[in-house]
């Protein structure tokens, strides 16, 4: 089947024909006749790379050709933005949604394209944002994400809600291969498209003792050194081919490219370059080993580095410079990174509660169909690695031959629908008992479950929770929300996250900014660290020294909830009294994007505990205004005033502040070259415009808050 057949706009045919794609893949074509281009509903299981998102962009633009407006939901941030890119310069305005939750976001309206976030679709459909209603396409991306414990009933529900406020709206959902898409199908009313096809052959083996099987071949591999592993990459690096490594930590991946540059002693400029632009933003250890890696050809890629790092090491990759990359399985999702051969080397991965667990079929499948590249590769291979000559067999059984999973819902799971049951009743969709029966019976859960009274169970103790929490009021059938609970569900809180701060800060004896902190990390929205054996001596000692500082009580007995909530509080304390980077990290055995990534959550936490204080413990709202906005900029008080100037974060600010620039008159009356002498000519002149009213207002908040965090100052 052609593209220039299909109706959609000549621009995007265009667009498509430059890239050389002129004939649909067959499972597209399936697409098309299944009624993609009539308004069909349609379920897309087909495997990484053979084109789906292709698939849902013809889609879209043949909607807004009509007036339409689309929705594409993604379950990752960093997809947001590449989908984002993926869309955008193509005749159609394209908008992104990920960031704050209690806002309407009504420009965005404007676009009509708008890539989002479960989550945050969520919060507009809180925050009742009109346009939302005028959705005619909704495409869900990685919908088999549906059974995902931690997010996957954020992303049902939003579906669920989407479809009772929209009912005619078209739905394309994509997915990985899964065990039972006509249970998925039948509940969203979609045409199933299945299919094994993939642009490039990928064949899967099991590497053992210098070879590995295929179903109908065996190849040989040369030992070229002491690693099994690194001689399966050294042997496609050979024949001129790139190698994706998995495995099951952050340190593995570390120590796997460590060896793989020592391995491959690569040199070149381009490498050089690369390795140069990260080594001159390292702050850790792990950033100047990464440059090392680098500079030989080998690399590692995981969410402690920062989005920059990422961004390096992906592109030295694509262009063919970089050779390895190991990375943690995690990263699979999100990472569009094809590559010829992907070894598998850890198929167990740490969970916690269970020990070591062999990953799931999808995981195994989604790692395994990064192998090869369409047009480059003759071929994709992938390879799991045997420890002993038994496990050949086994590993073929459990995942090159085993069926994927079923994907199963996680609405009858209260911890995980209290919260989107209070939004029901905040936000009108149910406003009576028998309505919110009757929009919990459109589930998936209540579409495939055999014991829909394990639903209905959960939702009478969630009411109740959220009724004795006062959250609700409930007057014979009718549901009301009480004006806390509206709070709550536009905040975006769990309501248990709620209430435990509703009820602590009024007890509060004085504010102290490891209370507030230690509190909130004891909710269920605060992810926390893990707590190593030698993180108990500062613990204890802190204990000691100012456990009369914290709102929680204090545990008799080890406990891990406790020290987890603890050790994440003080990182985030020292954070805001502007210790280093780089000591955070090695004092806390983190990454900075995990800082990043623990000061962002903090920060929401902290925002909505400015609001619950407003309702509940006045006398604490400022104490903790102050600190939001210290926890953004990584800064003790003292420099509040200076931060309000763009492109100043935390170390700029302090240069200033120590150099007598106290504030912003001080400033001012300092002059340009004065403080030109500090920071530069140039960044003193655009601060002196600022200062002057002709650049963007001052206290405007910055565009990228992962700028203001890391790379000012
Ligand atoms: P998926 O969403 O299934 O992972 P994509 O739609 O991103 O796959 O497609 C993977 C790659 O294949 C992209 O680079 C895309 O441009 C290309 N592609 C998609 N459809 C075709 C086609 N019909 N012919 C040639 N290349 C295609």
């Amino acid at each position: 089947m052609q593209i220039a057949d299909l109706p959609i706009a000549p621009a995007l045919a265009a667009c498509y024909a430059e890239k050389g794609i002129r004939a649909l893949y067959p499972p597209q074509a399936d697409c098309v006749e299944k009624g993609l281009f009539e308004g069909n509903n349609l379920l897309i299981a087909i495997p990484t790379a053979s084109g789906k998102t292709l698939v849902a962009e013809m889609a879209m633009h043949h909607h807004i050709g009509r007036g339409g407006k689309c929705l594409y939901i993604v379950p990752l941030r960093a997809l947001a933005n590449e989908k984002y890119d993926d869309f955008s310069g193509k005749g159609v305005r394209v908008g992104i949604a990920t960031g704050d939750f209690d806002r309407r976001d009504d420009y965005l309206g404007r676009n009509d394209i708008i890539v989002a976030t479960s989550e945050k679709v969520d919060s507009l459909l809180r925050n009742k944002t009109n346009w939302l209603s005028e959705v005619s396409l909704l495409v869900l991306d990685e919908v088999h994400l549906i059974d995902s414990p931690d997010r996957g009933a954020t992303l049902e529900m939003v579906i669920t809600k989407l479809r009772h406020k929209n009912p005619a709206m078209q739905i394309i959902a994509l997915s990985a291969t899964i065990g039972n898409p006509e249970s998925l199908a039948g509940w969203l009313d979609a045409e199933l498209i299945e299919s094994e096809w993939r642009p490039v052959d990928l064949r899967e083996g099991v590497y053992y003792h210098g070879c590995i099987h295929f179903p109908d071949n065996d190849r040989p591999v040369e030992r070229r050194t002491k690693h099994e592993d690194l001689d399966l990459c050294l042997d496609t690096i050979s024949e001129n081919g790139q190698c994706l490594v998995f495995v099951s930590s952050r340190k593995n991946a570390e120590a796997f490219a460590k060896r793989a540059a020592a391995g491959l002693k690569l040199e070149s400029p381009v490498l050089t370059g690369y390795a140069e632009s990260i080594r001159s933003k390292a702050d850790t250890d792990t950033e100047k080993t990464l440059a090392a890696c680098v500079a030989h050809g080998a690399a590692f890629h995981h969410a402690g580095l920062k989005k920059e790092e990422r961004r390096i090491v992906e592109q030295g990759f694509r262009e063919g410079a970089i050779k390895v990359i190991s990375s943690t399985p995690t990263l699979a999702a999100g990472l569009n990174l094809p590559a010829r051969r992907v070894i598998i080397r850890d198929y167990l991965r740490f969970n916690s509660g269970e020990g070591m667990v062999p990953i799931p079929v999808r995981e195994y499948r989604q790692m395994a169909g990064r192998a090869g590249r369409p047009h480059l590769d003759p071929y994709g291979e992938s390879v799991l690695i045997a420890k002993g000559e038994e496990m050949i067999d086994e590993l073929f059984d459990c995942y090159i031959e085993a069926p994927a999973e079923d994907v199963r819902s996680q609405c009858a799971n209260e911890a995980v629908i209290c919260s989107h049951i209070l939004s029901l009743i905040a936000t009108g969709f149910a406003r009576e008992h028998d309505e919110l029966t009757a929009f919990m019976e459109k589930t998936f859960y209540a579409a495939s479950s055999e014991s829909p009274a394990i639903l209905k169970r959960a939702v009478h103790r969630v009411l109740e929770f959220l009724r004795e929490s006062e959250m609700i009021l409930e007057v014979g059938e009718w549901i009301e929300p009480t004006e806390y609970g509206s709070l709550v569900s536009r905040l975006y809180l769990n309501p248990w996250s709620a209430e435990r701060i509703a009820t602590t800060l009024p007890r509060v004896d004085g504010y102290s900014d490891i209370g507030l902190l230690q509190l909130l990390c004891t909710t269920p929205d605060m992810p926390t660290l893990y707590v190593r054996k030698n993180d108990a001596y500062y613990l204890d000692k802190f204990i000691a020294e100012h456990g009369e500082e914290l709102w929680t009580e204090i545990p008799w007995h080890a406990d891990e909830g406790f020290e987890r909530s603890l050790k994440t509080a003080l990182l985030l304390n020292d954070w805001a009294n502007e210790l280093g980077e780089e000591m955070i990290c090695e004092r806390y055995g983190v990454g900075p994007g995990d800082v990043y990534a623990m000061v962002e959550s903090v920060n929401w936490l902290i925002h909505a505990s400015r609001q619950l204080a407003g309702m509940f413990a006045p006398e604490l709202a400022k104490s903790i205004e102050e600190m939001e906005l210290r926890m953004k900029h990584g800064i003790r008080p003292e420099l509040l005033p200076i931060v309000r100037l763009r492109g100043i974060g935390r170390v700029r600010a302090r240069r200033l502040f120590n150099n007598g620039f106290t504030s912003l008159d001080a400033i001012r009356s300092a002059g340009p070259e004065k403080l030109g002498r500090i920071l530069g000519q140039g960044i003193a002149a655009q601060i002196f415009e600022q200062l002057e009213g002709k650049r963007d207002a001052i206290g405007e908040e910055p565009a990228d808050q992962q700028s203001t965090l890391f790379h000012f100052g």
